[in-house]
């Protein structure tokens, strides 16, 4: 037998031995899947929350733990891809949603909204106008279709790795080619949208020139790229090169708001953008978004806008709900107490030793392994590629996949591995992050993930 065929055998081997624990503590997830398999389309409610051989199915959650179908309990470090930085049922949330309870779930300008707007805007001194939607991809497609009002201008940069929701529009680029993401998506969507490499100055700078770019997009993380952050000489950069051409900088903070600092990205890199999108951590764990930024170009939403204004369409019957306003205004709260008690710096010091241990374990077992961390955001890429985006999105992410359906064995939900997130609540302390490493310990001792990696990357 040859050695590239026995490499193989041998990463065979080892995948069925993790399948195998993994089926072997979910036998309820295989049940429940097979019943939702045949209503949910794929089982679940969203592409990533699918993986091999069937996804997991959690019953409840509790801080920083949850429970799946078979009882067993997980430290959850996805939190549902990233809304709950103040961990499952914080008490603060409980208990502003038990408060709503008399006012009822859609009631027309509930005070709730201007309560929180008014919470934004002493936050976040650019936001001076804020209008709530549902969802980050709402936030997104409105922040932009204001820069094109405001501008009555059409094109629209976005950046290589760079995700910004479901909206077609910007569905192109999440890796490192314009391919869009996925079937359904037609050219003409993407016809106004320009892709940049991230940090390209002289690239963006060409496109501006044209005179006719509304906006610059970006996420200040860089996270669906795979968590390779900003510099903050390039944003400084961009914010002066779209101040020069007349383009809205959007900053989408729907990751990085609250979680970076209390007031996000824009206060943790010092640098000040003209719009910006929240949800996810906004209501922690509702579903509420907003676009913020300057009066004069949200002044499109305003019926009783200056003369000037050209009038932008926005509407959404959920924009209101009392439910996550009033959990958005505790979060709010949560976030700066947090903050003022220093809670902030000691939860980045705690993922800062996540990283700093994970990139020990792997090389101590001899995998070659980038933990990127930001802030309490890791991503993982196992691989002999050099650390960037692109040769990192070239890799293999079989390897990684398979380390996180590993960690399930071991009772850690790291990331579902199909999304390669891990995100960390003010909820887990460092007796957490010992469980974590212990569980991490664990399974680079029972599977060789450095054959894993050799073989994915030979294949
Ligand atoms: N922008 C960014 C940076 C995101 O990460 C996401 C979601 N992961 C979105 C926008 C879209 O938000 P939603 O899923 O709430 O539509």
């Amino acid at each position: 037998m040859n050695s590239a065929v026995a490499l193989v055998r041998e990463a065979d081997a080892i995948r069925t031995r993790i399948v195998g624990r993994y089926r072997e503590v979910t036998p309820s997830s295989a049940r429940e899947h097979a019943r939702a398999a045949g209503a949910l389309a794929g089982g679940t409610t969203g592409n990533l929350r699918h993986f091999h051989p069937y996804p997991i199915y959690f019953r409840a959650g509790s801080g920083p733990r949850m429970v799946d179908l078979d009882g067993t309990a997980y430290i959850d470090c996805f939190l549902c891809n990233g809304p709950l930085l103040l961990g499952h049922r914080h008490p603060a949330i409980e208990r502003a949603i038990a408060n709503h309870g008399s006012v009822g779930s859609l009631v027309v300008n509930p005070t709730f909204a201007t309560d929180l707007a008014v919470a934004l805007r002493d936050l976040l001194p650019f936001a001076e106008r804020v209008r709530f939607l549902n969802s980050g991809t709402e936030a997104v497609m409105t922040a932009v279709r204001v820069a094109r009002a405001f501008t009555g201008r059409s094109k629209v940069v976005k950046f290589f790795g760079h995700y910004h929701g479901q909206d077609d529009q910007f569905l192109v680029g999440l890796g490192p080619s314009r391919e869009p993401l996925g079937a359904g998506v037609p050219s003409d969507a993407y016809a106004s949208t320009v892709v940049v490499k991230y940090g390209d100055l002289p690239a963006l700078e060409a496109v501006l020139a044209t005179g006719d770019v509304a906006a610059v997009l970006l996420d200040p993380a860089m996270h669906s790229g795979g968590l390779w952050g900003s510099s903050p000489d390039y944003l400084r950069a961009v914010r002066d090169a779209t101040r020069r051409h007349g383009t809205v900088l959007i900053f989408d903070e729907v990751i990085t708001g609250f979680r970076l600092t209390a007031a996000g990205a824009q206060a943790y890199y010092g640098v000040t953008p003209d719009l910006a999108t929240y949800a996810k951590a906004l209501s922690a764990g509702e579903k509420l978004a907003a676009v913020v930024g300057r009066a004069d170009i949200l002044a499109g939403l305003d019926p009783d806008r200056p003369a000037s204004a050209r009038a932008v369409f926005q509407s959404g019957t959920g924009n209101d709900g009392t439910a996550p306003l009033a959990a958005g205004l505790a979060a709010v709260a949560t976030y700066r107490e947090l903050e003022s008690a220093g809670e902030y710096e000691r939860l980045f010091t705690r993922s800062a030793r996540l990283a700093s241990e994970l990139r020990a374990l792997f090389a101590q077992f001899g995998v070659p392994a980038h933990v990127n961390q930001l802030g309490p955001m890791l991503q993982l890429f196992l691989t002999e590629a050099p650390a960037n985006f692109e040769a990192c999105a070239a890799a293999p992410s079989g390897p990684v996949a398979l380390f996180y359906t590993a960690l399930i064995g071991e009772g850690v939900l790291l990331s579902l591995p199909t999304s390669n997130h891990i995100y960390l609540s003010f909820t887990h302390g460092d007796a957490e992050i010992d469980a974590v490493l212990a569980a991490a310990r664990a399974a680079l001792s029972q599977y060789d993930f450095a054959t894993l990696v050799r073989a994915a990357a030979a294949s």
